[in-house]
């Protein structure tokens, strides 16, 4: 049991600290925060945020700072393959 989780909200399962990449869209664009605590149920994998980290996720996603850009492959998938 972890203090600053608690238990799963969803399934009661344990939620452990980890270090995750988080992807999200903002303004129509993609972005990714890398290295951000988060919670995770070690049961059904639902992710968790400390206020505090909330907070700093949110700031982040209206910062124009950019740190690092990448490339990020497309691909369509294609409805006749299916
Ligand atoms: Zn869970």
């Amino acid at each position: 049991m972890n203090s600053q989780y608690g238990d799963c909200y969803y399934c009661g399962g344990e939620v452990l600290e980890r270090e995750v990449d988080l992807e999200f869209r903002w303004g129509g664009r993609l972005f990714i925060i890398e290295s951000v605590p988060t919670g995770v149920c070690q049961q059904c994998g639902e992710r968790f945020f400390t206020a505090v980290v909330s907070e700093e996720l949110d700031r982040l996603a209206k910062s124009s700072q950019v740190d690092r850009l990448i490339e990020v492959p497309v691909k369509v998938f294609q409805k006749a393959a299916a």
